[in-house]
């Protein structure tokens, strides 16, 4: 199905961010990419490239539409967490960045400021992030590397990369590249953010009847009643997996995170196309390649844009990337990289099945048809509880029950929200509990 939206020209507030970002990545990410893997050093979590476009070009990076300046962070360490842990084909990855791009439509979807773009055929996010959270990413990079290394089943958000793009009058936007939790074939019909928290946690029900798409909180949750349908297994597999998690967050002293959760009914189906619709599709009409995005075509790592991508990255000269659309379509195409299905919590259609006590697909009620998939992912776990986090703390808890608030310290805070999670899954406790009078 082909997406439906509305194209974002040159006169868009953000076309010049977004272009300048997506020439940064391809040119960026290539040039890592075309060299030889190696193994990682401790030089490469703080190394830094630097790229300067401008509208002539130089032996290092092409021409480009505007000038400006684009820092890729960390490059090695982001390539090998691709590579090695979030098996990510590398043509597959640039081809779906840089191509055509979706802006949600809600540009900023969280209150932080920070805006949302997904790549065309909806598997990538780019979030731009504050300078604050960006110095705190840079600073946890080799715990959260080590993280991943020991869990490759984590839930939490997959960084794929780390970027800064400056702008001639000196503004400079950071941004990270992650993935997105939903799929790009199914309809969410209902979305939550859970804190464990429930002070202010509520979206209001009346409106929420009228928005298929509005994101739900904890308060919403419980009282709608809701449950994690899972089995025995995967209720043991999540629930380690998520002390794990939270384990590292309290590590790292984080707090404000959420369990993100998108609900898929089997039944309702992808009719209602609820995504599709409300979308606006965003052409950045890239220096090079730019045939390519016209297609309308599914990019997969063997269509031709993805091979004459494959090839263009081997080659360290940056002319070459100008040349890409010109090469042959071949057959001796890797098989596509999207490994998912062995990722324990996105083995099901790219999420996680319900299942009855005796660990089968779960039904609620009718058998033979429907069921649930869950699409599950720890997010927006760049916040440090520093002294804003302490003010915000006492200044909430003058009026409420000091454990009931958001900003609770990092030791509290991940361990509110593992019981909470633990609660609302099949045969815990429920949320009541965690709700203030
Ligand atoms: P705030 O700090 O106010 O919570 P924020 O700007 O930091 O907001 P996030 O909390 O990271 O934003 O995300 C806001 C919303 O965007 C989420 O509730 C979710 O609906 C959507 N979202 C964020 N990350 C992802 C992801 N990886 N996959 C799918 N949806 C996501
Ligand atoms: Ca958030
Ligand atoms: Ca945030």
């Amino acid at each position: 199905k082909p997406l439906v939206g509305n194209l974002i020209g040159e006169d868009h507030v953000n076309y010049v961010l977004m272009y300048n970002m997506l020439t940064g990545i391809r040119v960026g990410v290539s040039r890592c990419q075309a060299k030889i893997k190696r193994p990682l050093t401790d030089e490469d979590f703080t190394a830094r490239h630097k790229f300067s476009f401008d509208i002539v070009g130089n032996e290092l990076t092409p021409s480009a539409k505007y000038d400006f300046k684009f820092k890729d962070y960390a490059p090695w360490v982001f390539r090998t967490l691709r590579e090695d842990y979030f098996e990510l084909d590398p043509a597959d990855y640039l081809l779906s960045l840089t191509s055509k791009y979706i802006l949600s439509e809600l540009g900023s979807p969280g209150k932080s400021g920070s805006f949302f773009y997904f790549s065309r055929d909806y598997r990538f996010i780019i979030k731009t992030i504050r300078h604050s959270e960006h110095q705190f990413l840079l600073k946890i990079l080799k715990q959260y590397y080590t993280h991943v290394q020991e869990n490759p089943h984590t839930l939490i958000s997959r960084f794929y990369g780390l970027h800064r793009v400056k702008l001639p009058r000196g503004r400079k936007i950071h941004f990270v590249i992650m993935n997105n939790l939903f799929p790009p074939h199914k309809d969410i019909h209902e979305t939550y953010d859970l804190k464990g928290s429930t002070v202010g946690r509520e979206y209001p029900e009346d409106k929420a009847a009228a928005n298929p798409r509005a994101v739900l909180k904890d308060l919403n949750w419980i009282n709608r009643g809701k449950q994690l349908e899972l089995g025995p297994e995967k209720r043991a597999l999540l629930t380690e997996q998520l002390r794990r998690d939270a384990e590292f967050l309290e590590r790292i002293k984080v707090m404000d995170y959420s369990l993100l959760v998108g609900i898929h009914n089997l039944k309702r189906g992808n009719r209602d196309n609820v995504r599709r619709n409300t979308l606006k599709v965003f052409s950045p009409d890239l220096p090079s390649n730019s045939k390519a995005s016209h297609h309308q075509s599914k990019a997969g790592s063997k269509s031709p844009e993805a091979i004459a991508m494959k090839r263009a990255m081997r080659s360290s000269d940056p002319k070459r990337l100008n040349d890409a659309e010109d090469v042959v379509f071949s057959l001796s195409a890797e098989p596509p990289g999207d490994h998912r299905q062995q990722f324990l919590f996105y083995q099901d259609e790219g999420g996680l099945r319900a299942t009855d006590e005796i660990d089968q697909p779960f039904y609620d009620g009718e058998r033979g048809a429907g069921g649930t998939i869950y699409y599950l992912g720890i997010i927006d776990i760049l916040t440090p509880y520093t002294v804003v986090k302490r003010m915000e703390h006492v200044w909430k808890g003058m009026n409420h029950d000091i454990h009931k608030i958001s900003p609770v310290p990092p030791t509290e805070y991940a361990q509110r929200f593992l019981s909470f999670m633990k609660a609302v899954m099949r045969g815990g406790e429920g949320g009541q509990r965690f709700v203030s009078e």
